[in-house]
């Protein structure tokens, strides 16, 4: 059993380099800007749908629109199902091998909408990579004694690999408790102080990485774009977010400065980075003139802005300013399409290695 290779969808594996060209006119612009380009080896690399493309058109940017100043669109919804294409072949590979089907808890407590909706799009992701979902759904006024015997049983579960509740929990309740019971062998949120401990620290491997962080570096490595020894600027600071992202980027050799709400010249600092990731939840916040050219951005925001002319009354935006930002920027992620689909391709990636962990498969 312990010889059998399964591959990790979601790991850093060795890069190559291809020839010139192998690239389209539009990788060759962006290297000007942001360094040398690498290709992931062959499982890795991305198929011709997934190339860098024009932000105002959904066809891959022709040669003859290379000049363009524009930045290319990193496609995070594209990418996203190719991760999940990639986990539901090693979840088949899995349950075949030695009938194992992996599985993750979700808990949710009380009747937010948003909340029940990304536990449900969860579920479903789950389903459509074969991975068996649990849900326990608490009332609002459940105690924390409730939610803490959930988790006990969930982490006592041979079945469940990856054990998920989902924040925020009512007011009530202590999350710190009830992050810190969930075993840290099932942390698939990568939420509990020792699996962050262990990614802030050199020479320690944390069990699980937090997925949305980890989705936006997915998405520098799938597109090939260096991070090593670029200055990042990560604008938020939050435990899920924006602190795991900004150690994430210190991991992978990047020069990394975090700007939270106190802090001074918040535009000059970030006009400083070769990559930017914001996760602040300030719609547009982040305008052109913030951005240093050819800069590559990674935005997590999402806010909904009044739209009347949106059949919901709505729209979603980021935190970056996405119309200066393609005049300014090499590479932008767009919301929606971007970081979220990446976040819950992450979680299912987590799940899957926390079985592989399980039962010693490399
Ligand atoms: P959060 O916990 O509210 O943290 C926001 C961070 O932004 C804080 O560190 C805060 O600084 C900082 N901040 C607030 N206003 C600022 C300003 N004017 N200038 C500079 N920094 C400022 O939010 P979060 O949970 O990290 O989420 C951030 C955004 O990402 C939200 O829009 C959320 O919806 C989105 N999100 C997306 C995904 C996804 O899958 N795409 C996942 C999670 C979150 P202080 O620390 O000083 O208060």
């Amino acid at each position: 059993m312990a010889s059998m290779i399964f591959t990790d969808p979601s790991s850093a594996a060795a890069v190559h380099r291809l020839p010139f060209t192998r690239f389209s006119n539009d990788l060759i612009s962006l290297r000007r800007f942001v360094g040398p380009l690498h290709v992931r080896s062959p499982t890795h690399t991305l198929p011709r749908t997934l190339s860098l493309r024009s932000p105002r058109s959904s066809r891959p940017v022709s040669a003859s629109m290379a000049t363009e100043p524009s930045a290319k669109v990193i496609d995070g919804k594209a990418v996203a199902k190719q991760i999940r294409e990639e986990i539901s072949a090693e979840v088949s590979k899995l349950k075949e091998a030695i009938g194992v089907v992996p599985g993750l808890a979700v808990i949710l407590v009380g009747d937010r909408k948003d909340s029940a909706t990304y536990v449900r799009n969860k579920k479903k992701a789950c389903e459509s990579v074969g991975i068996n979902s649990f849900e326990v759904h608490l009332p609002d006024d459940a105690s924390e004694e409730e939610v803490l015997k959930f988790i006990s049983d969930f982490n006592g579960d041979p079945s469940v690999h990856g054990i998920l509740v989902q924040l925020p929990l009512p007011s009530h309740m202590n999350e710190q408790n009830i992050l810190n019971a969930v075993t840290i062998e099932k942390d698939v949120d990568g939420f509990h102080p020792l699996n962050i401990g262990r990614l802030a620290m050199r020479g320690r491997e944390p069990l699980f990485v937090p997925c949305t962080p980890k989705g936006c570096i997915e998405l520098l490595h799938r597109y090939g774009l260096d991070i090593k020894g670029k200055r990042a600027v990560v604008i938020g600071r939050s435990n899920i977010v924006g602190m795991p992202a900004a150690l994430l980027l210190q991991r992978e050799d990047a020069t990394v400065t975090i700007v939270h709400s106190r802090t001074k010249n918040p535009e000059e600092i970030t006009r400083q980075a070769d990559i930017i990731i914001s996760a602040v939840g300030q719609p547009n916040m982040v305008r052109g003139s913030w951005i240093k050219p050819g800069a590559v951005i990674i935005d997590v925001g999402i806010n909904p802005v009044e739209d009347a002319s949106s059949p919901r009354g709505y729209r979603l935006v980021g935190d970056v300013c996405y119309e200066e930002a393609c005049e300014i920027a090499s590479a932008v992620t767009p919301v929606p399409g971007g970081v979220g689909p990446m976040t819950i391709a992450m979680l299912l990636s987590n799940t899957l290695s926390s079985t592989k962990r399980a039962y010693n498969i490399k």
